[in-house]
């Protein structure tokens, strides 16, 4: 069995405390790796390493060399993909399917903002005094800790680690303690690449050790984390008390809405796509069914039958629909929200039980469940499952549509499937979103921010936007004379 030290300053080393704690594949429940159980003292290493890095070697690197050190991980990431994405399926649970193009294109988010790092200028401002220049640089924050969740553990560090390295920062990252390995998998890579020891450094653990200390320690500059949002509050309100920047990615409960004019097929495969890829575990999870009532109960019909025909199984078969919940806790609170929807009087028309039919495996398979007859009030409707739970909400009008989208804590996401094209327009203007998509569903690019209103995070990650979050902003002033007319007056 393989055992997974922590990445600190380019070198594996053994946890300090000597503890260790197993990683499943959670499709046959076998334990294949140990993982490095951290503890405060691993933190400090690796925030030393990367403090070290960031005032020295890294320091010295031009924009322009980062970002040919970005795009020469880029192709490495393209050369590794496949294996990189079967760790992550073992791991975790998620379809070979969607890992072997996921891995990929991942690649780009390196790429991107390797071309990127020698570009963010700052400006020669227009000043009202008279001999002086002004003018502003963009500076990165420092040591940036970066805390990820097991649901796309790669793609998802990609999104903070591209952006953050090509701002001129360095890192030390945690991943969930339920997907540690294919972190760890990639590091070679930054050595291969020729980045600096100290650059990237990876500590393993739990949220309550590692990514607490790594929130707390006093050379931390800034916090970028992945999660829940009741963790999510909990590193905001610890980053708060040493006034760290921090950028929180947090969950969501996106109402995906279909109008009766919507293309009835593609909305159905939308709505499928926004709840059962992945296993419903995405952010992004298009868990709200919104659907006019004229249309809702053909629309449903259509949607079980689907759905029905989805193939449950091994990850790692290509034909493979739906995988295993990732997680056992994960897997319990999947089932006890099936059970607060029937309580609450939801009518399940579609699984609701655990699945143990053909291709299943090991313990975490829950059936594809729909539940209809439910109202935006109910739990179910509220709250955040992450897993292959629809809720179908029926509506009536246009403003009916917006009020139920918007009734929620979360802001994440949401999908319109309408063919009106002013409704399209006055629906992406009324819905308080990050990411709204019209007639599509699940789309995210390096190209495009992305991030949460509400209670679903502060700060975008992707675009132009990306890079901003690891950089601060310095005005420089430069008199012509030194003289200093009255020092007791601002200038
Ligand atoms: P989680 O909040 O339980 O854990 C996320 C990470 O935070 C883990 O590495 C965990 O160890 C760490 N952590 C937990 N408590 C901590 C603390 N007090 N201090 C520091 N670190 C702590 O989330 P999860 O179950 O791993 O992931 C699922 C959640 O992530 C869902 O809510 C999902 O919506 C969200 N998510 C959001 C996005 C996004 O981009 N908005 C993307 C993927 C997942």
């Amino acid at each position: 069995m393989k055992n997974y030290q922590h990445y600190i300053n380019g070198e594996w080393v053994n946890p300090i405390d000597g503890e260790w704690f197993d990683t499943q594949n959670p499709y046959t429940d076998e334990v294949w790796a140990r993982i490095a159980r951290g503890t405060e003292s691993d933190v400090n290493l690796a925030v030393s390493a990367a403090s070290s890095a960031f005032d020295g070697e890294w320091n010295e690197i031009s924009a322009t060399q980062r970002g040919k050190l970005l795009n020469k991980l880029a192709e490495l990431i393209e050369r590794d993909s496949v294996r990189l994405g079967e760790v992550e399926v073992r791991d975790n649970g998620k379809l070979i399917a969607e890992m072997s193009a996921q891995t990929k294109y991942m690649a780009e988010w390196y790429r991107y903002y390797g071309g990127l790092a020698d570009k963010i200028e700052g400006s020669v401002i227009p000043s009202d005094k008279a001999g002086v220049l002004n003018f502003t640089r963009y500076e990165p924050l420092g040591v940036v800790g970066m805390i990820t969740p097991w649901n796309s553990p790669l793609l998802l560090l990609a999104w903070k680690l591209a952006a953050a390295l090509a701002a001129g920062n360095t890192a030390v990252i945690k991943p969930s303690e339920f997907t540690s390995a294919s972190t760890l998998e990639f590091m070679p890579l930054f050595e291969e690449a020729g980045f600096p020891a100290g650059v990237v450094n990876v500590v393993t653990g739990f949220g309550a050790d590692v990514g607490a200390s790594i929130v707390s320690h006093p050379s931390v500059a800034a916090i970028a984390f992945t999660g829940s949002d009741v963790s999510g509050q909990k590193v905001y309100e610890a980053a708060a008390r040493q006034i760290k920047h921090v950028s929180l990615e947090l969950g969501g409960k996106s109402p995906n809405i279909v109008f009766e004019d919507a293309d009835f097929e593609a909305a159905v495969m939308g709505a499928i796509s926004g709840i059962f890829a992945a296993t419903g575990q995405t952010c992004i999870a298009g868990s709200r069914l919104l659907v006019q009532r004229s249309i809702h109960d053909t629309f449903v019909e259509r949607l079980v039958e689907v759905a029905r025909s989805a193939t449950i199984g091994d990850p790692m078969s290509m034909d493979t629909h739906v995988g295993p919940v990732t997680t056992a806790p994960q897997y319990q609170k999947v089932l006890d929200y099936i059970e607060i929807a029937k309580q609450d009087g939801a009518t399940c028309v579609l699984g609701g039980s655990p699945y143990s039919g053909p291709g299943a495996r090991g313990k975490q398979f829950v059936e594809p469940t729909i539940f209809t007859g439910v109202s935006n009030n109910m739990r179910i409707a509220q709250e955040e499952v992450f897993g292959p739970l629809l809720c179908v909400i029926p509506f009536d009008t246009e403003a009916d549509a917006i009020r139920i989208g918007n009734d929620i804590d979360f802001g994440l996401a949401a999908g319109v499937w309408t063919q009106d094209i002013g409704r399209a327009i006055r629906m992406s203007e009324k819905l308080r979103v990050g990411t709204l998509w019209i007639n599509t569903y699940r789309a995210v690019s390096y190209t495009s921010p992305f991030g949460g209103y509400k209670r679903s995070g502060i700060g975008r990650e992707s675009g132009i936007e990306g890079i901003k979050e690891y950089m601060q902003v310095k005005s420089v002033w430069i008199a012509q004379q030194t003289s200093v007319s009255n020092p007791f007056i601002m200038r």
